[in-house]
């Protein structure tokens, strides 16, 4: 791993590498593990046992956690949770994050249920795109993916992002029997709006029984699509991540399929985690992380520069999963960040 300044140009900037010449240029930051509400893809039947409010970081060691990641080469931070827009005062922090410099990129993952109330105030604060979770389209079937939430809230939230100005990205796990049946209708929102919606392959996070069955392989998602409609590979930007991006002809939007479970792209990966208890993760599927709290002292910027460096030099070359098993324990994604 390297830490490199390159040549002095117009666009001089510190660079973070892996042992494996990845690039690290993205940090997914928790601020919360609570969540109003319960996927049953994410959390078990019983939830989970909330972080003890004396565990969950400040807004200030979340910030300097932000400033020492961007200063090693971090350019792009994700804000999610939990359900980033339950902790109050989030607008605040946001606004703080997008005014650290060096900082390209402020985006932020959410389940749309508050988005009604806040779509002005987040983009005020600059956060530049928001990707909405939405798994259906149907009110029945999202409640029971959702344990009981309310789909006219979500949609009203998206209403209200349009107004705001505010790109959005529609994120849909997919799951056989569960709400596979709506992957057309979900690339049929791109034909008349500016949305990019992502097909996800369902992961196996908790590892409940028959997780091998739901899962629709995005080779599978994009031949049924290919029945349908006619669509070319969109250029990838350069913050473009795992998503393979489509456009359907003549849409206005575009789909993306992201192939966790049946396409590895960990050769790619660019990202490390922070969870609202200040563990830093280098791989989703790794249980191995380095506990930051002993470092968000502001007087000890070093020590945390050196753990975040050593996160980086440990991150592993490619998880443990694929369509037949996985080698992680079973985990909480709301605990970690998705
Ligand atoms: N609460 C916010 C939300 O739902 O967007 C942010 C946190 S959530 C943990 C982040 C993302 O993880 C969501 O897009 C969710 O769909 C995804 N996710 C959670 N569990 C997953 C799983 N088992 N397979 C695929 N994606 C999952
Ligand atoms: Fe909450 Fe997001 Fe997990 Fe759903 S996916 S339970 S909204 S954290």
């Amino acid at each position: 791993m390297t830490s490199q300044s390159f040549e002095p140009g117009e666009d001089q900037r510190v660079q973070l590498v892996d042992t494996f010449g990845r690039t690290i240029n993205y940090l997914r930051l928790s601020v919360t593990d609570r969540c109003n509400l319960r996927c049953h893809y994410c959390m078990p039947d019983k939830g989970v046992e909330k972080l003890a409010h004396g565990d969950i970081l400040s807004y200030e060691e979340l910030l300097l956690i932000a400033r020492t990641a961007v200063q090693l080469g971090v350019e792009k931070v994700r804000v999610t949770g939990g359900e980033p827009l339950v902790r109050r005062g989030i607008t605040s922090f946001l606004a703080r994050l997008a005014g650290l410099p060096g900082l390209r990129h402020l985006v932020l993952t959410t389940n749309g249920l508050l988005l009604a109330e806040l779509a002005d105030d987040l983009r005020h604060a600059g956060v530049q795109r928001v990707n909405v979770s939405l798994d259906s389209l149907d009110p029945a079937t999202f409640a029971a993916i959702t344990r009981g939430g309310d789909l006219a809230r979500v949609l009203a939230g998206l209403a209200a992002a349009d107004r705001a100005g505010l790109p959005l990205k529609l994120n849909m796990v997919v799951m056989r029997g569960v709400n596979d049946a709506e992957i057309e209708a979900f690339a049929r929102l791109t034909l008349e709006s500016p949305f990019a919606v992502r097909f996800i392959e369902y992961m196996p996070t908790l590892q409940g029984s028959g997780w091998q069955e739901q899962i629709v392989p995005g080779s599978e998602i994009l031949e049924r699509l290919a029945k349908r409609f006619r669509f070319a590979l969109v250029d990838r930007g350069p913050y473009a991540g795992p998503s393979q991006d489509f456009r359907i002809e003549g849409a206005k939007g575009t789909f993306g399929i992201i192939t966790p479970v049946s396409g590895h792209f960990c050769s790619d990966c660019n990202r490390i985690r922070v969870t609202a208890a200040g563990e830093a993760r280098s791989c989703l599927f790794s249980a191995a992380g380095i506990d930051l709290k002993p470092y968000l002292r502001p007087e000890d910027g070093e020590g945390l520069r050196s753990a975040l460096q050593k996160l980086v030099e440990e991150k592993p070359h490619r998880h443990g999963m694929n369509r037949c098993g996985c080698e992680h324990e079973p985990f909480v994604m709301a605990r970690i960040g998705g």
